[in-house]
């Protein structure tokens, strides 16, 4: 692999499941909500939102686990099969058309640091954000945060939605 393929590759501890994001995300999430601190036991998540269909699998198949979620409408989390590391996500919003891929689960996750902080009303009071980065105190709107380019990618997944739902 190239470093610009390693740049977005990534798996599980185990190295049963890896794969590779074939472009870079729409947009980086770092969600302080309190269902992402109790699943990853930890302060919070960093999500890249990809579309499913730049992520590849490069080994391994992951378990799809349903888990439930803030809207109530539950989360299916991938899992590797062995491990149990969670490498993406998808949520009833943006269905199977859009991966919350786990930043952590990267070789190289420095490379996608948050473009926004989400659900800071419930940060742990000892996470410091940085000044430079938008934070929110709960969710936002895609139209006011989004890069142009992301947003037609979005607009293009809708479009595909549409369809296969027509
Ligand atoms: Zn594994
Ligand atoms: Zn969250």
């Amino acid at each position: 692999m190239t470093s610009e393929m390693m740049a977005h590759a990534g798996g599980c501890s185990c190295r049963r499941v890896r794969y590779r994001m074939t472009t870079k995300p729409m947009i980086v999430h770092c969600c302080h909500c309190s269902w992402c601190q109790r699943e990853t036991g930890s302060a919070f998540v960093i999500n890249a939102l990809i579309e499913a269909d730049r992520v590849e699998l490069l080994a391994g198949t992951p378990d799809v686990v349903v888990t439930p979620s803030a809207s109530g409408k539950g989360q299916k989390i991938s899992r590797c099969p062995t491990c149990r590391v969670a490498l993406w996500s998808n949520y009833a919003g943006a269905g199977d058309l859009v991966r919350f891929v786990r930043v952590g689960t990267l070789l190289e996750p420095y490379r996608l640091p948050p473009d926004i902080h989400i659900f800071t009303s419930s940060r742990l009071p000892w996470v410091v954000l940085p000044p430079e980065v938008i934070a929110v105190p709960e969710y936002y709107k895609a139209s006011e945060r989004w890069s142009k380019e992301s947003l037609a990618r979005r607009a293009a997944l809708s479009a595909a939605a549409g369809q296969s739902s027509a």
